[in-house]
């Protein structure tokens, strides 16, 4: 339930923020809008100022009079309108809080956040309920935002929810069912003080939750278990070796679930045991809600990698390519590393997000036939790994793909993932890997003709 007595802000038109603005407007609230960027940058500009009254091009003193602003994830909370509302008591929302209060109460709401996985965890944990024949939304950071579907209305079952670290920022008695959390490595550095205030951040996943809720814990992560060592809910671990503390493990070739089912690995159309931790994760989270570890077992069945995650794209005379262009941190670009049985060629280099990329170098002098380097971060990137790895710097990324092919016989394999945000050269993640989807298309005519 929301309060309706009270004035309402939106901060930041994206995504989510026109969903909040949509949602609470059917709901019969009326919300103030407000937008940095102008008005001819908004695609949807023309139809918001018709159906709300809105700002463009900046946040003014306008939104001073709100009580409770809904603040865009992409804002930081040290902008000077979000730390003046702070100073005036106004309370400061993300979408997911939004969306919270105002879900019809029988829905059960799985959420997941961590640092690398989330996405296909949560696609995931949606293929096995809907596998289990349950009526499941996935929504969040993946698809539409909450607060665009229809919520409010009784006949979910399940809210499959991803979620950030900025959209915990600001939660305030989101309370999910099953929460994950499936790592914390750096990430974000660029908008957190410290790596200690990232993990703080993600944990407050838990912080409502009680003890009849519960927690899908990573055994294996060190910082997993220290951040949630006082959490309330019930914890269930997964891990990926054999261990009495888990409740999923992975062991040769098969992961245990519970006492009694073993799921062979071949059951999983996804690879790495970073994708085994994603797959134990999302059969922990059904089963807290759905205790049938046999039917969940043949529900994970059939699920394929999503798009621009370690997605196997064309073999081209005998050299393979895998576009893992969501790999923009170093803990993503480490689990495409250990995917392989055998050295790879990797594509790396983007926009930096304050990384140090040193924490890949033994990763990638065991893994890596030869890096090539590419992108705003080409310097310090080489900087850090020459005399280290072989490598070679190319300022451009397609260039850099034909050199990797060029310098490939039968039996290679090449991986674009890399460590970095695409927004150098890119709109985001999805346009760099389908452009590099369209050079290997590229090169696949061109070596068919010879
Ligand atoms: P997110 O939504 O958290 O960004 P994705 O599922 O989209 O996660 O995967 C992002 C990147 O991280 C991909 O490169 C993928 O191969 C890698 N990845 C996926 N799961 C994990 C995991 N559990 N640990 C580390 N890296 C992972």
């Amino acid at each position: 339930m929301i309060d309706k007595s009270k004035k309402y802000g939106i901060v930041g038109l994206a995504r989510s923020g026109i969903a909040s603005a949509y949602k609470l407007k059917e709901l019969g609230v009326i919300p103030f809008l407000s937008e940095l960027s102008p008005a001819q940058e908004i695609p949807a500009a023309e139809k918001l100022e018709k159906d709300f009254p809105c700002e463009f091009g900046g946040h003014t003193k306008k939104l001073l009079e709100c009580d409770c602003l809904i603040v865009s994830p992409g804002i930081p909370l040290n902008t000077f309108i979000l730390q003046k509302a702070k100073e005036k008591n106004i309370e400061l929302i993300s979408e997911i809080e939004l969306g919270y209060r105002i879900k019809a109460r029988d829905s059960k709401i799985i959420a997941v956040t961590g640092s690398n996985g989330k996405s296909t965890t949560v696609s995931l944990i949606h293929h096995i309920l809907t596998g289990l024949g349950k009526n499941s939304l996935l929504a969040g950071n993946i698809g539409d935002a909450l607060c665009g579907y229809d919520i409010e209305k009784p006949g979910i079952d399940y809210i499959v929810l991803e979620i950030s670290s900025f959209q915990l920022d600001l939660i305030d008695s989101f309370k999910p069912d099953v929460a994950v959390l499936l790592n914390i490595t750096p990430d974000h550095i660029d908008r957190y003080h410290s790596f200690e205030d990232y993990a703080l951040s993600k944990v407050n996943i838990f912080k409502n939750q009680e003890t009849t809720d519960t927690a899908v814990l990573f055994w294996d992560s060190p910082e997993v278990r220290h951040f949630t060592r006082d959490i309330k809910a019930k914890k269930l671990y997964f891990s990926l070796s054999p261990n009495e503390k888990a409740f999923a493990y992975l062991a040769n070739n098969y992961i245990q679930l519970g006492a009694e089912t073993k799921v062979p690995l071949s059951y999983l159309e996804i690879k790495g045991p970073h994708n085994y931790a994603n797959a134990m994760s999302a059969m922990l989270a059904v089963y807290a809600l759905l205790p049938e570890p046999a039917k969940i077992a043949e529900a994970v069945t059939g699920f394929k990698s999503l798009p621009h995650r370690l997605e196997y794209v064309d073999t081209v005379k005998g050299v393979s390519f895998y576009n893992d262009s969501k790999a923009t941190n170093t803990d993503a670009v480490r689990s495409a590393l250990h995917s392989f049985d055998k050295p790879i060629r990797i594509i790396m280099g983007g926009s930096d997000k304050g990384e140090n990329y040193n924490v890949l170098t033994a990763d990638l002098q065991k893994k890596v036939k030869k890096a090539y380097l590419t992108g705003e971060t080409l310097k310090k990137m080489c900087q850090t790994f020459s005399g280290k790895i072989p490598l070679e710097c190319i300022p451009d990324l397609e260039l850099a793909i034909k050199k990797a092919f060029s310098d490939s016989s039968a039996g290679d394999i090449i991986v674009l993932s890399p460590a970095c945000a695409s927004f150098d050269r890119f709109k985001n993640y999805e346009e760099r890997g389908n452009f590099f989807k369209e050079i290997v298309a590229r090169i696949g005519k061109e070596n068919e003709k010879k």
